[in-house]
């Protein structure tokens, strides 16, 4: 039998749990001073302390739709409404965390999907205590702002989706 390293027997012991959530790309139309249209980020806390620029999202509670959940997660961590345009890819990653009773080390895969709506109301001072910040980003800054690989993908697949939505509007 071949003989497994430590990190994968211990890998193979772990318990495995599997999260969904849903998130938004948030886009606001260009308005006359600007030179293009914008999208909200948030800022969470880190453990180094250093700003991690994210995509607003988060758990879907059980009975809701993925749609639901990704306009109520946009609304809660960005103090914005939006509407929906279209449904973008889902993202997946790992990590682990410690189990809530025992203290025993999970893997978690995480699925996130994400949509593409168009701001309609709010104000992003009003996001949750647990955002350290919002801000409205231009598409360009946004791209380079953004954290993680995966959710910059998203973006550019958003960006793609709103041109093709203003196109369809006769706006572009
Ligand atoms: P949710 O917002 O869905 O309720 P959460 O706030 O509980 O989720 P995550 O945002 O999934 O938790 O973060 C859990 C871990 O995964 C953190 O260490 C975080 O830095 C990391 N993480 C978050 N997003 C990504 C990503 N797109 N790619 C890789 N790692 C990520």
């Amino acid at each position: 039998m071949p003989k497994t390293n430590g990190v994968s027997g211990r890998l193979k012991l772990m318990k495995h749990e599997i999260e969904r959530s849903a998130g938004g790309v948030l886009i606001r139309e260009k308005q006359k001073d600007e030179g293009e249209a914008h999208v909200c980020l948030i800022q969470v806390p880190t453990r180094g302390g250093n700003p991690s620029w994210r995509l607003p999202k988060g758990w879907i509670e059980p009975e809701e739709t993925s749609e639901a959940a990704a306009v109520r997660e946009t609304r809660e961590e960005t103090g914005c409404h939006g509407e929906i345009l279209g449904s973008l890819s889902e993202i997946e990653y790992w990590y682990t965390r410690r189990g809530e009773e025992q203290g025993e080390r999970i893997r978690v895969q995480k699925i996130v999907q994400f949509y593409v709506m168009k701001y309609t109301n709010g104000s992003i001072e009003d996001h949750d205590q647990e955002v350290e910040e919002v801000r409205w980003y231009s598409l360009s800054d946004a791209l380079k702002e953004i954290s993680y690989d995966a959710e910059k993908r998203v973006l550019q697949e958003a960006i793609h989706s709103w041109d093709a939505y203003l196109y369809r509007q006769g706006i572009m």
